[in-house]
């Protein structure tokens, strides 16, 4: 199963930002109603969690823990 950025639907205010920078088409507004469709195409590019303006997208595969 593909792992895929999580939106946090309690913060997103469905500007559709993200959905218009998504290469992979995984992010689409279903009744208006922010939904991430899983696929092995999302590239990790990040751009999602980068034009959120109010930080409801996180992506998990970039959480780095170093030692120290
Ligand atoms: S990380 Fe990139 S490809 Fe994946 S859902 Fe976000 S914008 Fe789309
Ligand atoms: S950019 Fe952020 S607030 Fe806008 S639709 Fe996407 S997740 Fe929701």
């Amino acid at each position: 199963m593909a792992e895929m950025p999580y939106i946090d639907l309690e913060k997103c205010d469905c500007c559709g930002h993200c959905v218009e920078v998504c290469k992979c088409h995984a992010i689409v507004l279903v009744n208006n109603i922010i939904t991430i469709i899983e696929t092995e195409d999302c590239g990790w590019c990040t751009e999602c969690e980068a034009i959120c303006p109010i930080g409801a997208i996180s992506c998990a595969f970039e959480i780095v823990f170093e030692e120290g």
